[in-house]
């Protein structure tokens, strides 16, 4: 007789024939471990059911109001540690918005405005291709070809809109 050992209670159980590799003895216990273990496997496996989840714990949050707020009033400590955890979420969001802000605020915005475009080729080397913004009215182009020796410079002018 084939005997296995439930992997929650760790008895030895008779598993049923029609199971294959069955881990979990008939206890009610081990079934709702054997059944919890399952939705988590699937909560970080499957998007599809964690979507699902998800939206049926709204709903059924939504049509029970009345047992959050009864729940809330019982558990004074569930709500101050929820009003904790939010604030701190709060601020981690605040935070990473004002780090983006940081970012982009450093970012130089060209002016409108009439440009030239330069295609800088620095000694050939394909990845370090520059392009300097000159504005058409306070260059000259003659010498600047000869200050920087670009023996190909290319200038032509570029509206911006
Ligand atoms: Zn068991």
């Amino acid at each position: 007789m084939n005997e296995n050992r439930c992997c929650h209670c760790q008895r030895i159980f008779l598993p049923n024939p029609r199971i294959k590799n069955q881990r979990y003895c008939h206890r009610a216990e081990c079934r709702r471990a054997r059944r919890s273990h399952w939705q988590r496997q699937k909560m970080t496996t499957d998007p599809d059911y964690q979507n699902n989840q998800k939206e049926a714990w709204k709903t059924w949050s939504q049509q029970h109001l009345d047992y959050w707020k009864a729940y809330r009033s019982q558990h004074p400590q569930y709500v101050q540690d929820n009003r904790l955890k939010q604030g701190l979420r709060d601020r981690k969001r605040r935070l990473g918005l004002l780090a983006k802000m940081d970012s982009f605020s450093s970012f130089s915005f060209v002016q409108p405005g009439t440009y030239f475009l330069v295609p800088y080729l620095a000694k050939m080397d394909s990845f370090a291709q520059k392009i300097f913004l000159i504005p058409d009215s306070s260059t000259d182009w003659a010498n600047l070809a000869k200050k920087d020796s670009i023996d190909r410079t290319t200038g032509f002018s570029y509206h911006s809109p």
